[in-house]
């Protein structure tokens, strides 16, 4: 996770709170009308899964691949982010949480519950 989207997402389960669609963002909708923007700065970034609509891009000034995040809707679903926030202040009081493998362990769990697994 970038530093930056790391402030962010303590930040916000710190607050315990969704943000829900933030229409006094500038670039709302930077998706789709109604989306929920608590995770505009996802804690799983990167990801790596395209089936959540990211993928790997080149960036035009630096010439370096990076994983783009543009085409995923996913994690701005009211109900997935609201899971997402959930299983964040389940780990949100131990050491060092969380961690990159408790993420890439949530990010399994509701992808699976989310494909009815
Ligand atoms: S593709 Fe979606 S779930 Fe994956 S890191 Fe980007 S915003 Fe997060």
């Amino acid at each position: 996770m970038r530093p930056m989207g790391r402030d962010y997402v303590e930040e916000t389960i710190r607050s315990g709170k969704l943000r829900g669609p933030d229409r006094t963002c500038p670039y709302y909708p930077c998706h789709r009308e109604g989306h929920d923007c608590t995770w505009c700065f996802c804690p799983f970034y990167p990801c790596l899964d395209e089936s959540k609509g990211g993928l790997w891009v080149k960036n035009s000034q630096t010439g370096k691949t990076v994983w783009s995040c543009k085409g995923c809707e996913w994690i701005h679903e009211p109900k997935i982010a609201e899971r997402v926030l959930a299983e964040l202040l389940k780990v949100r009081n131990k050491p060092g949480a969380p961690n990159r493998s408790q993420l890439l362990r949530i990010l399994r769990r509701i992808s699976e519950e989310d494909r009815g697994k």
